[in-house]
């Protein structure tokens, strides 16, 4: 994509001087985050990483307006943002299913508080599931599902909202490494799919093997507080060579920078 292209290219959600502190009211809150400026721009898919309990969930949080900053504001669409944004959803790590609902009933709850009928979120539901390969498996209860069933449940209850942003928070990492290659390049060619929304993706995780194969761009965070350390564009065409030498050198370059 040339470089006009991108001037082009609408920013989606916008942090600006976010600062999150928990325990406001003990004698030294604990500062999560720390002056964080971050934007996401159309079309692209962005990595967060950093290491254990920096901050990359609550980053996660706020952006999507689960969680209050104590300072600092979130725009989306140039808009300050109060309360949940309606155009995101999250994948979790854990999957985050009710155990007492089937496949179709989980996905639907992602399309809880929709303008839609009954049958109209029957409809989108019984669509994404098929686009998400859980075809067959509708009437199944999660405890009937391997963990990579499980989480393309998680995922399809994320995308039949159509959500403009698509919030991952670890999303692989709780399963095998089969299963995550796997279900890695799904969701590569989910968003390889010009027809299937979101315009965004933003995936928090440790794993920088997984981010550099997967970004555009990778924002590195530094230990507690959170600040952002460095961003990181990832050129390398794809699709890519998950082994190729050119991605490695980057890997070890991002590796270098958390600490
Ligand atoms: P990460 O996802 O990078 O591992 P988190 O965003 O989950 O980090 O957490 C960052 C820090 O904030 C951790 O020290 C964690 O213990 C603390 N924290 C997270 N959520 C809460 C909460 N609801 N109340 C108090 N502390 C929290
Ligand atoms: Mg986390």
């Amino acid at each position: 994509m040339g470089l006009t292209e991108q001037t082009n290219l609408q920013k989606l959600v916008e942090l600006r001087n976010v600062t999150k502190a928990y325990g406001q009211m003990a004698a030294r809150p604990h500062v999560v985050l720390e002056h964080i400026n971050l934007s996401i721009t159309q079309h692209e898919f962005v990595s967060i990483v950093g290491p254990s309990g920096c901050g990359k969930s609550t980053l996660l949080r706020i952006m999507m307006g689960l969680s209050k900053p104590e300072d600092g504001e979130v725009y989306y669409h140039d808009r300050k943002l109060d309360g949940v944004c309606e155009a995101m959803s999250m994948v979790f790590q854990t999957f985050a299913l009710f155990p007492w609902l089937n496949v179709v009933e989980n996905v639907e709850l992602g399309l809880e508080g929709k303008p839609f009928g009954k049958e109209e979120k029957r409809r989108r539901s019984l669509e994404v599931i098929k686009v998400i390969g859980l075809e067959g498996y509708e009437e199944a209860y999660p405890r009937e599902l391997s963990g990579g069933m499980k989480q393309r449940v998680g995922l399809a209850r994320a995308m039949v909202s159509e959500p403009e942003i698509l919030l991952m928070d670890e999303p692989f990492s709780a399963l095998d490494p089969l299963t995550s290659t796997h279900l890695r390049e799904e969701v590569l060619h989910l968003w390889a799919d010009p027809t299937l929304p979101p315009e965004a993706v933003v995936m928090v995780t440790h794993n920088v093997e997984e981010a550099v194969y997967m970004s555009d761009r990778i924002v590195v965070l530094t230990s507690r507080p959170g600040t952002i350390a460095k961003e990181v564009m990832v050129n390398i065409p794809r699709p890519r060579d998950p082994r190729s030498a050119e991605l490695y050198r980057l890997v070890d370059e991002i590796t270098g920078m958390i600490v």
